[in-house]
């Protein structure tokens, strides 16, 4: 019988295939490139229960107009690529409407909630749970006026009950003395720990994946054979055609490229995002932080300390512009004043960005056979095992243990 193809070897798509896998289903996986190649190679290594809130919520549109005219804010949009971008910008809009923030507010809450049952088990099936930090993550604010600009996060999270707890400025040195003194406040996320090491994450799932018989193909997929309303070829660049029984597109932020293939659009946007590795830092910290109103986390990873964050809409094909990562690492000299950036790395990947920020996961609404599970902007790492699950069940006729309604392909 023909295997099931995942195509797309990111974070999303290793676990999928694992998952599957282990439920004793033949598997192929399919990447232009390496596994881990992708976004899942550089991202922040978070897993931030506490981050679902859409980004259409009324707090980001207060503070967009002076983001978007300061050019080393948080969010860029290279003027050449607006019109482009427009479509997308008008979805966004529409996810703004209170009432439709209150449903993907509840959308992400739902799958937050449910990370660590579904992730510690695929760690242990793995035998990866090694991987994952006992801390958590440090919200930081200078002061009063900064921390209530962040209290409808706050609020949310309370509203869902996720664990947070309320620090004064030495308590937060109590527990990260390289933190600077201007630090008068904080937020600890005990549930927001970390992997050391994202990329390696996705190679040891894809190698594991191997071991237990699924097979890896190298090439780029450009179409589909379709008959009727099946999918029964997987065209690649270099000529061949992979059969499938199945197909699960999980191809990061190209997944609307290949969406388009078959006919059903899904409006997928990258938000682009920088980081820095610095291998000798001249710090050492155990959490990781972010301080919203400077826009940048600090994640502590196998290979040193990472700095990273911002988005720039500037489409899948402009080259990098790497003063985004350089503002970043500036940022973060304000929190931690002994970092310094000897031996580091630039880098820069495409988070996989719906216009109302909740992921799609689950059947095409056209194709027998077909699964989408995609969009996963700033949370691909964090609801990776969720995603894996949830594909995994409906792949193989399984309940899945959620109303997988807010995540259809077919709500735009
Ligand atoms: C700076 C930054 C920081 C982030 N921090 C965090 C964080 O702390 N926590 C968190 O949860 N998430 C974070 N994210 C988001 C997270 O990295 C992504 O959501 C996640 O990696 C998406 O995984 P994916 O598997 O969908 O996509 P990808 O990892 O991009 O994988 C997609 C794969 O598809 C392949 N592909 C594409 N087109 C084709 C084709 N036509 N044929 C064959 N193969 C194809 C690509 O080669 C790639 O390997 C961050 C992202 C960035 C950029």
């Amino acid at each position: 019988m023909s295997p099931i193809a995942v195509v797309g070897a990111g974070i999303i798509g290793v676990t999928i295939a694992f998952e599957l896998q282990r439920r004793g289903r033949n598997v192929i996986l399919i990447d232009k490139d390496a596994p881990g190649k992708g976004a899942s190679y550089g991202n922040m290594a978070s897993i931030a229960v506490t981050e679902f809130m859409p980004a259409s919520r009324p707090s980001v549109w207060a503070q967009m107009p002076k983001w978007l005219l300061d050019p080393e804010g948080p969010v860029r949009v290279r003027p050449s690529y607006l019109p482009k971008l427009a479509p997308w910008f008008l979805r966004f809009l529409e996810a703004s409407r209170p009432s439709r923030v209150r449903k993907l507010e509840a959308a992400g809450a739902v799958l937050c909630k449910r990370v660590y049952e579904d992730l510690d088990p695929l760690l242990q099936a793995a035998g990866l749970a090694d991987m994952l930090s006992a801390e958590g993550c440090l919200s930081l604010y200078a002061d009063d006026a900064e921390f209530k600009t962040d209290r409808e996060h706050i609020e949310v999270l309370e509203r869902f009950g996720f664990r947070h707890e309320i620090l004064d400025g030495n308590a937060i040195r109590d527990l990260e003395p390289a933190l600077a003194t201007k630090i008068g406040r904080g937020v600890l996320f005990p549930d927001n720990r970390s992997v050391k090491d994202p990329y390696r994450l996705v190679v040891a799932l894809s190698e594991r994946f191997l071991s237990l018989g699924g097979g890896v193909e190298q090439g780029e997929v450009v179409g589909f054979d379709r008959a009727g309303d099946v999918v029964a070829g997987i065209r690649l660049k270099d000529g061949r055609v992979i059969k499938a029984a199945e197909v699960v597109l999980c191809a990061g932020a190209y997944t609307g490229r290949l969406s388009r293939l078959l006919g059903e659009p899904i409006p997928l946007e990258t938000e682009r995002g920088y980081h820095t590795q610095i291998m000798a830092p001249g710090v050492s910290m155990r959490h990781s932080i972010i301080w919203p109103a400077r826009a940048f986390m600090v994640t502590p990873t196998a290979g040193g300390i990472r700095v990273g964050g911002t988005v720039e809409m500037a489409g899948l094909d402009a080259p990098p512009d790497y003063r985004r990562a350089k503002v970043l690492v500036k940022r973060a000299r304000e929190a931690l004043p002994d970092l310094t950036s000897e031996a580091a790395t630039e880098w820069m990947g495409h988070r996989p960005a719906l216009p109302d920020t909740v992921p799609v996961i689950g059947p095409s609404a056209r194709h027998r056979g077909v699964f989408y599970a995609t969009g996963h902007g700033h949370l691909g790492l964090t609801y990776a095992a969720t995603t894996g699950r949830l594909i995994a069940d409906l792949v193989t006729g399984a309940t899945p243990p959620i109303d997988l309604t807010p995540y259809r392909v077919d709500r735009f």
